[in-house]
């Protein structure tokens, strides 16, 4: 690991009380333990199956965070232990979510995904999807799952203004869900957003949550 820049990104968070998500990716237990002992305890991975052996294999305490793409067939392996879905991104998956969290006794945390950059690999619902989600009866129907805000990826681009005006887009989206969908619900308070290179610009955009990988563990 970088124990100079993990010690950085945690000084420059500071300011914006926003929480640092070491994503270990592809990274061996013994890479996450230094981090854990330099005292990180919330670590993103974005595979189903290398999370369930790493919360097998690592302490207990550790907060795992599922950043990446989840298929509705594999929630009943991280129902029991995942501390926040990240990339909840269709009814469908949530409804599935809620039931594996009914079977484990859990109110399973998660944030629903928007698409905000002009690519097409990147998955997330839009803006009207998420309305569309948030007003429907089903959704209102379940109890097992909290929704605790919002989460995007930016367009993988050089060009910091592109960036910013991706951000702030989905800063004014989560206000506005906020307003309208959970105004009696102070829990609705996330807004995941910001990786390796562009967590400054997220963090001045209202980020709650940051994703950093590769600055701390070196590339991949
Ligand atoms: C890999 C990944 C990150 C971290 O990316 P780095 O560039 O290594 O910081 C953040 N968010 C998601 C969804 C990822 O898949």
């Amino acid at each position: 690991m970088n124990f100079e820049k993990y010690k950085q990104v945690l000084q420059e968070i500071k300011p914006f009380h926003a929480q640092l998500i070491a994503v270990s990716k592809t990274k061996p237990a013994e890479d996450i333990l230094e981090v854990y002992h330099a005292g990180q305890r919330l670590f993103g991975e974005n595979k189903v199956q290398e999370m369930v052996s790493k919360h097998e294999a690592l302490p207990k305490n550790i907060q795992w965070h599922l950043i990446g793409h989840l298929q509705t067939n594999k929630v009943k392996l991280i129902a029991p232990f995942v501390t926040l879905i990240h990339s909840v991104d269709s009814l469908k998956l949530l409804q599935e979510i809620n039931k594996q969290a009914e079977k484990n006794n859990r109110i399973i945390d998660c944030l629903l995904q928007i698409f905000i950059a002009n690519e097409e690999t990147k998955f997330g619902l839009s803006d009207e999807e998420l309305i569309t989600l948030l007003s429907s009866p089903e959704f209102s129907q379940l109890k097992n799952i909290h929704i605790c805000g919002l989460m995007g990826m930016a367009t993988n681009t050089d060009d910091e203004n592109k960036i910013a005006n991706e951000f702030s887009q989905l800063k004014n989206l989560f206000e506005e869900a906020k307003q309208k969908y959970f105004n009696t619900e102070p829990s609705f308070k996330e807004l995941s957003m910001g990786m390796s290179s562009d967590y400054k610009i997220a963090l001045h955009h209202g980020a709650t949550f940051i994703r950093v990988g590769s600055m701390i563990f070196g590339e991949r």
